[in-house]
């Protein structure tokens, strides 16, 4: 009896063992597999971060990173995987042979654009004349107490200038974006480290003697690529209340120590009263950016 006991327990223990190996092996399994799933989950996950969704009908899609590089076309819309990225923009594989480049800032706007135009993915660096203790030319009202300075409304139409650009996908760089003082090099430096596709200066003009000079100037240095901007912008400057004067040559440091092109605008005298009258209008300031805006958009179409 005791002998069928022992084989009894002995046997019993031994199914217990093999129970328990199974149990151990089932939750290895289930660990395992769960392991795999969250592996493919994080996978995909990345995967799907790293792509973004590429539109040929509102954005430029190029060779290299900037609008100069060659234009791509592809016929629409498409997800594709970054691979990398350069100046702010991405680089994407579009098939197994070809990549190209896309703005990031138009990828991952939240207002994507409505309609393609020539300033979607371009650089434009915006230089509001004077700021800080250099305060430009002055306007001083006829009691004398007053005074306006020309730091003021450079600064004014730039920012105007700038939603304007953004709002058409362009990407903006400001020389200086509140009244402080900027050095005439470090401007030019700013616009070319960020490799600009256009320098625009914003000044307002001045003479010896208050009320002499009136009317709007387009400056240009070098000829070629800075004057024709200066022409396509100086174009648009038709609409305004004050005498369109056109373009002429300036020989001024940050429009000529420049590698890209650059125009320096003098959107009327600050130091005339009709001018002055226009100038500290909000609905001049805006025609000026519109019309600048126009002007350069004119000008990428073409160049
Ligand atoms: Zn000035």
């Amino acid at each position: 009896m005791l002998f069928i006991y022992k084989i009894f327990k002995l046997l019993n223990e031994k199914t217990l063992e093999v129970e328990c190996i199974k149990q151990v092996v089932s939750k290895s399994f289930i660990v395992g597999i769960s392991f795999i799933v969250l592996a493919i989950i994080l996978l995909t996950a990345l995967i799907y971060q790293r792509t973004v969704a590429i539109d040929p009908a509102t954005m430029p899609i190029q060779s290299g990173p900037g609008i100069s590089y060659r234009h791509i076309r592809i016929t629409k819309r498409k997800r594709v995987l970054i691979t990398g990225e350069q100046r702010n923009w991405y680089r994407v594989r579009l098939n197994d042979h070809e990549s190209a480049w896309v703005p990031s800032w138009l990828i991952n706007s939240k207002t994507p654009l409505k309609k393609s135009n020539h300033l979607a993915g371009a650089i434009i660096a915006i230089d509001p004349g004077h700021g800080g203790s250099d305060s430009g030319a002055e306007y001083k009202n006829n009691s004398g107490q007053a005074k306006y300075m020309e730091k003021t409304y450079t600064l004014a139409i730039a920012k105007r200038l700038a939603k304007q650009l953004q709002a058409s996908g362009a990407q903006v760089v400001m020389t200086r974006s509140k009244d402080r003082a900027v050095g005439l090099r470090e401007r030019v430096r700013i616009a070319e480290n960020a490799h600009a596709d256009c320098f625009i200066s914003l000044h307002l003009n001045s003479s010896p003697d208050k009320n002499e000079g009136s009317g709007i100037t387009s400056y240009y240095y070098h000829r070629g690529r800075s004057k024709k901007l200066a022409r396509n912008v100086s174009h648009q400057f038709s609409n305004l209340p004050l005498t369109n004067r056109g373009i002429d040559f300036g020989d001024f440091l940050v429009i000529r120590d420049t590698s890209l092109p650059s125009i320096l605008c003098e959107t009327g005298y600050v130091n005339t009263h009709k001018d002055f009258h226009q100038i500290k209008k909000a609905t001049f300031q805006k025609r000026v950016a519109l019309d600048i805006r126009k002007g350069i958009n004119h000008y990428l179409a073409n160049y």
